[in-house]
């Protein structure tokens, strides 16, 4: 959704056309959407002994999900609207998903400035920060505290004048479109159906349930299903619309954000900063992919488009260097449009409360619900990257009232797919031969797959001669998993969401692997 790259040369979410067979299958449920959330529903049914299809209309992770801000956090300003049962829940999931998927969340310190002219006291932040630490008591992360001048001084780019104190703070960081992923491959190794470039285009009630027909890169299908969880994210409305018995709908309100990448500036930071507009939005610079970029965003403006078509315009990237340049005074001057790499823009389809701003619309999710003889129909609303899990079981609570017989929650301490290592246990993967693999590429294998970094590994020793590098770092053993295990279908797939190689590869490397692509699938 609204990415856009110099490798990008087809739409993210667009299907190629290819014709498949007609076959016709009975499911317990139907989840329509491949982003987190109906990731996380399609995981928890599957291992409560549903039979489950997933059908993505893209590629998994096309819309919302890959265009977040890409931390896994309580939300900090959540507190100030007094959402603590949020930041509350927020929190405890953060500390699960250090456990359950450590190579893909990493903690991050975030640094708080509070200068002269900015809205909020700096006893609020204070106190907030004493709140935020309380409620996420025993997870482990370094509680939050206040920089010395010393410090402060060895920071490199960060403006002096007005500024009063540096607070710190721990939240994590992780690769949101990979979550995705490993959340919907442990859904099918648990035997789910998981598909991806399939839309749901009708829906028809039938005495106790649905029956849905799918676009198949061109070719229809009709599947039965007693549930359907409408997981679409910010076409949900529109998925309601095609069945005449849906959820009633809700009042929403489709929220932009986006987000500019710049290269990290000389010398690199580690710290990411969380910053206040001149009203009282929030803005994070956060180092990204090794520290060698920085994301900057968000903004938060209505999305009036086609959501799958969402992008950054020039008033928002104007705004992310404005903000930028207010907070830093990098060495070569301030930054401008000419130094931002990439942008992305995700939508939120937050329910709409009336009259209030954007950021004061809250971020809890929640659900409808419609029963149909002995099936029925959940349609999810809003929520986080972050508290996918927890959200997960609720829609399993709303399946059990409308009458699905299924077990208790399990999904609590379970790894992810890829998940069974510890990041200290990965390096010392990244250690171990193929010596035909360079120790950089070890290492980006390792926290992008985590524990199937021994996959790969397994097939090198088989066959050697796939450590042939089609790009620099980029080998046929990698792109190989790619297509037989995660279903990457284009290039795009590829380089934007099951890596993030399209800002790692120049011109010619995102070329090779988009004729890789072309010429093997
Ligand atoms: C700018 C921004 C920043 C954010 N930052 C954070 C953050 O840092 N941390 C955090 O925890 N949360 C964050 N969030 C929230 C989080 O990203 C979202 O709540 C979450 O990604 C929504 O996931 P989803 O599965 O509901 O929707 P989506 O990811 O949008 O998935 C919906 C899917 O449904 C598919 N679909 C639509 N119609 C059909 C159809 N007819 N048939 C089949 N498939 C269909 C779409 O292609 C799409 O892939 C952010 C949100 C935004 C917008």
């Amino acid at each position: 959704m609204g990415a856009r790259s110099a490798s990008s040369t087809s739409t993210i979410c667009s299907a190629p056309a290819s014709p498949s067979q007609l076959v016709t299958q009975s499911f317990d449920v139907l989840v329509i959407g491949g982003g987190i959330h109906g990731a996380a529903v399609a995981r928890d049914a599957a291992g409560r002994g549903l039979k489950v299809m997933l059908a993505e209309k893209g590629d998994y992770a096309c819309a919302t999900s890959s265009a977040s801000s890409k931390l896994i956090h309580g939300g900090l300003r959540y507190l100030e609207q007094l959402e603590l049962a949020l930041v509350r829940e927020s929190l405890v999931e953060r500390a699960e998903l250090l456990k359950t998927a450590p190579h893909l969340v990493e903690p991050l310190r975030f640094l708080l400035p509070i200068y002269g002219w900015q809205k909020r006291p700096a006893l609020l932040l204070h106190a907030g920060l004493a709140l935020y630490d309380l409620l996420s008591i025993g997870d482990g992360l370094p509680p939050s505290g206040r920089l010395k001048p010393q410090e402060i001084a060895e920071l490199p780019r960060l403006r002096r004048e007005n500024l009063g104190a540096l607070l710190h703070y721990h939240d994590c960081q992780a690769d949101d479109a990979r979550l995705v992923l490993a959340v919907l491959l442990d859904a099918r190794a648990r035997g789910a159906d998981i598909l991806n470039r399939r839309a749901v285009t009708a829906i028809e009630p039938l005495a106790n349930g649905y029956t849905i027909e799918l676009d198949e890169r061109g070719a229809k299908r009709r599947v039965d299903a007693r549930f359907i969880v409408n997981a679409a994210g910010p076409f949900v409305a529109g998925v309601d619309a095609l069945s005449s018995i849906a959820p009633p709908p809700r009042p929403l309100r489709l929220i932009r954000g986006s987000h500019i990448v710049l290269r990290m500036p000389e010398p690199v930071e580690a710290d990411a900063y969380t910053l206040q507009d001149q009203e009282d939005r929030v803005i994070f610079v956060l180092p990204w992919l090794d520290r060698r970029f920085l994301i900057v965003g968000t903004t938060e403006v209505p999305e009036r488009g086609d959501p799958g078509a969402a992008a950054c315009s020039a008033e928002e990237q104007l705004y992310l260097l404005d903000a930028y340049n207010r907070y830093f005074a990098p060495g070569s001057g301030p930054v401008t449009a000419a130094d931002v790499v990439w942008s992305f823009a995700g939508v939120r389809a937050l329910q709409d409360h009336g009259g209030r701003k954007p950021s004061r619309l809250t971020r809890r999710p929640a659900l409808a619900s419609i029963a149909n003889g002995s099936g029925g129909f959940v349609t999810l609303y809003g929520g986080k990257l972050t508290t996918h899990r927890a959200f997960a079981e609720t829609v399993l609570d709303e399946l059990r009232g409308l009458g699905a017989y299924i077990g208790g929650p399990w999904t609590k301490d379970v790894p992810l797919y890829g998940g069974g290592e510890s990041r200290a246990a990965l390096l010392s993967l990244v250690a171990q031969d193929p010596a035909t693999i360079s120790r950089e590429t070890r290492h980006r294998w390792a926290f992008t797959y985590g524990d199937q970094i021994e996959r790969l590994y397994a097939k090198l020793l088989l066959e050697p001669n796939l450590a042939q590098e089609i790009a620099p770092g980029v080998t046929r053993v990698e792109l190989i998993h790619a297509v037989e295990t995660e279903d990457t279908i284009t290039a795009e797939d590829f380089l934007l969401r099951r890596t993030r190689l399209h800002l790692l590869l120049d011109q010619g490397g995102r070329d090779a692997v988009a004729t890789w692509f072309a010429t093997n699938t």
